[in-house]
């Protein structure tokens, strides 16, 4: 174990010992509370305390594997700013920007709309100090300074574009399993045979209100069964659809996800690029879940914004024209340049990476244009 190995180590025993403590004396908790303990507790959680993203490190982004990623994320900001008739200025806000590399491509790409760059205010919501001070980093000299926001709330208000990836997939979520008809959570507590580790255990029937939670589509789930609640969802899509009444503006969310509500367990913890145990050690992997794109849909139809989407990311990215980009970048270069664009275009958009499995959704103020790359939402 190297010095920083153990420097990481030691908050995370003393997280373990606090979470099992709470437990013996609390009872287990909502998998949501775990999850926002293991990422978030601020000495030990995975995303407080450390940079997790990139190739030698825990897992790797879209944004991370690629600068086509972001620039066309950036692309497509420009393209909905004009939809907007360009005001000046325009809140430009990333949720969960991991590294910044994505914002920072992405300003790159978003100058070559005259104006653009110029009329943006740049707004970064992030949770972790650890990555707020790597993104400070990669954007030391891009050509807006951003100012940090702990929620969608604190951007200034006024016409606003958001930009996200991977953010929704690590927001806590719950669990409830059907058993006899009935709808019961499923907790984070003590294993019956070893008091140090956690388990999975039933606990009460949901509540009326969190029955509300689960997707309408799988309430009629057979015993057996088990459903995702995502309470995080709704404040995300409400903070929104709000902003977007008072000003006009366009969201853009890239996540993995079904567009559909399916049940199952989708909770997964990866370190080291490896799929690990979630219980096993809280703060030492990240913890995500999939985005229900079709829950998260209605949420904002419902809220009364126009949705654009769900699509593949692959079939988002090539419609916007990366295929163009790649071989643009790849022209007149080594042989090896070439083949490692030529990855990392197929990572991006092939059906069996992440081009399927990852999806991307819109909204936008009622009555704007469509922005480019994307259909109107049909409720399924
Ligand atoms: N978008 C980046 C990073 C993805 S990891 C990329 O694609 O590479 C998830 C990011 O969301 C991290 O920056 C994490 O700290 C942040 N995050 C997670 N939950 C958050 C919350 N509730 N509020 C703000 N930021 C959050």
């Amino acid at each position: 174990m190297t010095p920083s190995d153990e420097d990481e180590f030691r908050p995370r025993e003393q997280l373990r010992a606090q979470l099992l403590a709470r437990i013996a004396s609390e009872g287990a908790m909502p998998v949501s509370t775990f999850m926002a303990e293991a990422l978030f507790d601020p000495m030990a959680g995975y995303y407080a305390t450390k940079d997790p993203l990139g190739a030698d490190k825990d897992f790797i982004t879209a944004p991370e594997i690629s600068q086509m990623f972001g620039e066309f994320i950036g692309l497509w900001a420009a393209e909905c700013w004009g939809q907007m008739g360009a005001p000046h200025p325009v809140q430009l806000a990333e949720l969960g920007p991991g590294t910044g590399r994505m914002m920072s491509d992405a300003l790159r790409a978003g100058a070559a709309a005259p104006g653009f760059v110029e009329a943006a205010q740049l707004s970064l919501v992030e949770a972790s100090p650890a990555l707020k001070m790597v993104q400070g980093q990669t954007l030391a000299t891009a050509p807006v300074q951003p100012r940090w926001v702990r929620q969608i709330d604190d951007i200034a208000q006024g016409p606003s574009l958001i930009v996200s990836n991977e953010f929704l997939d690590c927001l806590p979520i719950r669990q409830a399993v059907k058993m006899g008809g009935v709808w019961r959570e499923r907790l984070v507590g003590l294993s019956p045979d070893d008091a140090t580790q956690f388990a999975f255990v039933l606990g009460g029937a949901l509540s009326d209100a969190d029955l509300a939670l689960v997707a309408p589509a799988l309430r009629d789930e057979p015993d057996g069964a088990l459903v995702e609640l995502r309470p995080a969802d709704a404040p995300v899509v409400e903070a929104i659809a709000e902003r977007f009444k008072a000003a006009p503006g366009y969201a853009l969310f890239v996540d993995y996800g079904s567009s559909t509500s399916e049940p199952g367990d989708t909770l997964q913890a990866i370190a080291k690029h490896e799929k690990v145990d979630p219980l096993k050690e809280p703060g030492g992997a990240d913890l995500t879940a999939w985005v229900d794109f079709q829950t998260f849909a209605e949420l904002a139809h419902g809220a009364g914004l126009d949705v654009y989407g769900p699509v593949g990311q692959g079939d988002f990215l090539k419609g916007l024209g990366i295929e163009t980009r790649a071989a643009a970048l790849a022209r007149g270069r080594s042989d090896a340049v070439a083949d490692t664009i030529e990855r990392q275009l197929n990572r991006l958009v092939a059906q069996d990476d992440m081009g399927d499995l990852f999806k991307v959704i819109a909204f936008a103020s009622a009555g704007l244009p469509a922005p480019p790359g994307l259909d109107r939402y049909t409720p399924i």
